[in-house]
């Protein structure tokens, strides 16, 4: 008997392996796939079906997707193709923070009341059941001129030693009163001044893409404003939970969580489907 389960345990280990390696495409937590080579009509991933970008699809994954393999699709000529993608685990490095305003570290009953009403509105702007068509080509263009490194996309972090959420964007370290530049054309679907994000600019950009900009000290525009790819949508400011002068981007493509610096890349550089 206990012979018999080895042999099947080892059965469906050698199985997994298969299905690992006959993965069409690797893709990191945070990162995106692309499938290209073909002038595609349409894309399927996550349930979505959303229209390719220059004629090539693209896959974005969440930076905390559960790594697994996953079907993903496009059509070609009115004839279906499917791949299959492997999302691969990315571990988060740890970033401890002392942070000097108490407030925003133990929130009081009024400010997390605020905090998730804010977060309710914020939720809605970002599910687009129907991705409207692009409105942008990769790579995208720089929120800041010129763009200083950033790199601290996904990390984990403790403020005063307390666990809080991961960083689901990146800080860009320039100067206050720098134009914050929208990185492509697109319609803001939200302003306001939040809790955490100070304030705060959400632009559309169609298929899904939303690029976000906190902690402002200026806003120059207002929902339902048309943007094109470099225009100044407020100023560099340190607003909300935010100790000096800097530029939070944030980016979600298909409400997937991704790094905004791949998007400011090449696309060619992405890890690609060849079949
Ligand atoms: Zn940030």
């Amino acid at each position: 008997m206990m012979k018999k389960t080895k042999i099947l345990l080892a059965t469906a280990l050698l199985a997994l392996s298969a299905s690992v390696l006959a993965a069409d495409v690797q893709v990191e937590q945070g990162a995106i796939g692309r499938w290209a080579g073909a002038e595609a009509t349409n894309c399927f991933f996550l349930g979505k079906s959303y229209k390719p970008v220059d004629g090539a699809c693209y896959y974005p994954v969440d930076m905390a997707k559960r790594p697994a393999v996953y079907e993903i699709a496009r059509t070609v000529n009115g004839v279906l193709e499917t791949a299959s993608l492997e999302v691969i685990e990315k571990p988060c490095e740890l970033e401890e923070i002392d942070f000097p305003k108490e407030e925003y570290v133990n929130l009081s009953p009024e400010d997390a009341n605020r905090h998730w009403g804010e977060q309710a509105e914020v939720k809605s702007v970002l599910r687009q059941t129907r991705p409207r068509d692009p409105e942008f080509s990769l790579a995208l263009g720089k929120p800041s001129s010129p763009l200083p490194n950033g790199d601290n996309f996904g990390v984990c972090r403790k403020f005063n030693d307390i666990d809080k959420n991961r960083h689901t964007g990146i800080d860009y370290p320039v100067g206050m009163g720098n134009n914050v530049l929208s990185v492509a054309a697109g319609t803001v679907s939200l302003t306001g001044d939040h809790f955490f994000s100070g304030q705060s600019v959400y632009v559309n950009h169609g298929n899904g893409l939303t690029t976000m900009y906190f902690h402002l000290s200026e806003i120059n525009v207002a929902k339902g404003d048309k943007v094109q790819k470099g225009d100044s949508i407020g100023k560099i400011g340190s607003t909300g939970r935010s100790t000096g002068p800097h530029l939070h981007l944030g980016a979600r493509w298909l409400n997937q969580r991704i790094n905004p610096n791949l998007l400011m890349t090449d696309p060619a550089s992405y890890p690609q489907v060849n079949k």
